[in-house]
């Protein structure tokens, strides 16, 4: 496993105060990695950082195998990096088809050239099915998106993402809202797709990460807490006492 994304000595300050301290991580390629903490905690900043969205006021971010910065990278250039984002609420296109929010997501391996004729090859369309299969949506493809549940509606989101081929995935709460068989099935689709690419969990549900058997970094006040197994995070002093609770 190689290193493919190392931030270090990151802060980050909103009108003086540091929601991010000093943070150092480091996620490998491919690697599944869950982020744990408080409420404000610095979690949402820690993404927003990674994706762009803040830009931090001191430290470094180097990223892929020629360790190029991320800093000077604006959001949509990160994106092409191939860094992509679930946020919490699924956005789909409720009105079309899961077929065509797939499609409409779909990276041409050839480049951003003729996409929409690369969506009617056969090629395109057995990726489409490929995806459908990986996120449990293979028997809905022709239902309309609007009419799927909210679990469905978080795998097809998950699904447009895996469709632009990201080496990066940052998932935020994917279990938040659904029912056990549904979570069971997201551990299941996330654990796949880190087989072959870096995804960083952010989630509060512990039996869900314990379930990822993956390491876990908890955060708090920006910096990290504690790393490693979960068992090695859930049962330090200091984790249990801000976040756990006795
Ligand atoms: P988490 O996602 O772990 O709950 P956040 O990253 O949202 O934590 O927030 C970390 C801290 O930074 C919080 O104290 C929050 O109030 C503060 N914060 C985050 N974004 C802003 C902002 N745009 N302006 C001011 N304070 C912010």
């Amino acid at each position: 496993m190689s290193t493919l994304l190392e931030m270090s000595g990151v802060s980050v300050s909103f009108d003086g105060f540091k929601a991010i301290n000093n943070l150092s991580f480091q996620i490998g390629e491919p690697e599944l990695r869950a982020i744990i903490g408080p409420n404000g905690a610095g979690k949402t900043t820690f993404m927003d950082i990674i994706t762009g969205k803040t830009k931090p006021d001191e430290g470094r971010i180097s990223w892929g195998d020629k360790n190029i910065s991320l800093l000077g990278m604006s959001e949509s250039q990160i994106a092409r990096e191939g860094i992509g984002r679930k946020f919490q609420k699924p956005t789909v296109f409720e009105a079309q088809t899961v077929r065509e929010n797939l499609a409409m997501a779909l990276k041409n391996p050839r480049g951003p050239f003729d996409v929409l004729l690369y969506k009617k090859t056969r090629q395109g369309a057995e990726r489409i099915e490929a995806i459908a299969e990986q996120t449990g949506l293979a028997d809905v493809l022709t239902r309309v998106a609007g009419e799927l549940s909210h679990g469905q509606k978080q795998w097809l989101e998950i699904g447009m993402l895996l469709a632009q081929e990201p080496r990066l995935l940052l998932v935020d709460e994917p279990a938040a809202g659904m029912t056990p068989a549904e979570r069971e099935k997201t551990t299941e689709m996330l654990v796949n797709a880190a087989k072959t690419r870096a995804v960083v969990v952010v989630e509060h549900d512990m039996e869900f990460i314990r379930r990822l058997k993956c390491r876990v970094t908890c955060l708090c006040e920006g910096s990290v807490l504690a790393e490693g197994s979960i068992d090695h995070v859930t049962s330090n002093p200091n984790v249990i006492d801000v976040y756990l609770g006795r």
